[in-house]
């Protein structure tokens, strides 16, 4: 599976958040094979409308959408890369995860007490960035022996793994995490076997008040801003909000959406920026019985595509019926995609689209 961590200080909304996302799958466990893995993972369905539009056009009888597995890594603290507070413990299990998602504190309450004194959305950031990164230097530092054995022994791949952690060893020294290197798309393949936790793409998730869940608040436009200074992105929730509307049933949660000034719950924002950082796409398939999402990431092959599904799918892959999304939905489905020529006939090289509805031929 694909994994995002949830990580932050203490008492900044973590766990609030994590139950949320875990509430509303339990909500939906009647109809979907979703649970909670264990006591702090969860699987989670990814919100998208193209299904339920899929689903409506080939008169399905349900849907299934795809999921991610959310991850809430407790108890990061400041001194965590020496140990602080279980901090290895921590750090290894966020580098288990592909992406993280940074809950920052923007919201003041004095019932709640703030590890650092007060709130400050900014300083909370760097310092758990300061403890990835430091931990992500002692890591090279270990890595670089074994390297440099190795390239000595003509490894060529070694060598060039050796000679990109001395070029970016002193920029992350100086305070540069890993995802703001400026490298080639080569050097990234190559930074990935080092295994960095500040290479992992960030999401910064602002919680917030009730009355700012809508409008964000001055620590929010300030994350706004360091966000998309270093290239990432950031969503605005209120942790409380979304553990309160994952406990109503749909009619009362339209209701409190509204009184909220909100189109929807801030856990599907999350849920989606979370998929789009882990760098998948989704296609479907569809029948009578169900229209189901699928994840692949990208870059996928359609056999590849066709082994998500199942194993031998891939194995007598022979090709793949595709239409894309708009056009199936701008055609009336299959079979009006299909007279109108707009379903294609693709091989084993083809690279999925993200939307790509799909039969796969296969040999058993
Ligand atoms: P964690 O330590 O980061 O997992 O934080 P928790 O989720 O346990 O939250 C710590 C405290 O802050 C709890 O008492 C929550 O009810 C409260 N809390 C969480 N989110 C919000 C919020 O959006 N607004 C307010 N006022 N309190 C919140």
């Amino acid at each position: 599976g694909f994994t995002c961590g949830i990580v932050g200080l203490p008492n900044v909304g973590k766990s609030t958040l994590f139950n949320a996302l875990t509430e509303t799958v339990a909500a939906a466990a009647a109809n979907y094979p979703f649970c909670t893995i264990e006591p702090n993972t969860g699987r989670v369905p990814v919100p998208d409308k193209r299904l339920d539009i899929v689903a409506g056009l080939a008169k399905s009888a349900k849907t299934i959408p795809t999921q991610i597995e959310i991850r809430d890594i407790a108890g990061l603290v400041r001194g965590a890369s020496k140990g602080e507070g279980l901090g290895n413990q921590f750090l290894a299990a966020i580098r288990e995860t592909d992406a993280i998602l940074h809950v920052l504190r923007c919201f003041e309450n004095d019932d709640i007490t703030h590890v650092e004194g007060n709130v400050d959305p900014l300083r909370d950031a760097e310092l758990i960035e300061t403890e990835l990164l430091l931990a992500d230097i002692e890591s090279l530092a270990r890595q670089r022996d074994g390297l440099a054995k190795r390239a000595k022994a003509q490894d060529k791949e070694a060598k060039a793994r050796l000679d990109l952690l001395d070029r970016v060893l002193p920029q992350m020294e100086d305070g540069t995490s890993a995802r703001r290197l400026a490298l080639s798309s080569d050097e990234c393949a190559l930074l990935s076997g080092l295994h960095l936790l500040t290479a992992k793409p960030v999401l910064y998730v602002c919680n917030v008040d009730e009355d700012a869940a809508a409008s964000g608040n001055i620590w929010t436009e300030r994350v706004a801003a360091m966000a998309a200074n270093e290239g990432s992105r950031h969503v605005v929730i209120s942790a409380e909000i979304e553990a309160q509307l994952a406990q109503l049933g749909k009619g009362e949660r339209d209701e409190f959406l509204q009184t909220l000034d909100l189109d929807e719950p801030g856990l599907n924002r999350v849920i989606r920026e979370g998929y789009s950082l882990l760098g998948l796409l989704t296609f479907i398939t569809v029948g009578p019985k169900e229209a189901r999402a699928w994840t692949v990431e990208q870059g996928a092959t359609a056999p590849e595509a066709a082994g998500v599904i199942h194993t031998d799918f891939q194995k007598g892959f022979i090709a793949a019926e595709i239409v894309a999304y708009d056009d199936f939905v701008r055609l009336g489905g299959e079979q009006g995609a299909k007279e109108a020529g707009r379903m294609r006939l693709e091989g084993r090289d083809y690279v999925m689209k993200d939307g790509d509805i799909c039969h796969f031929r296969f040999n058993v």
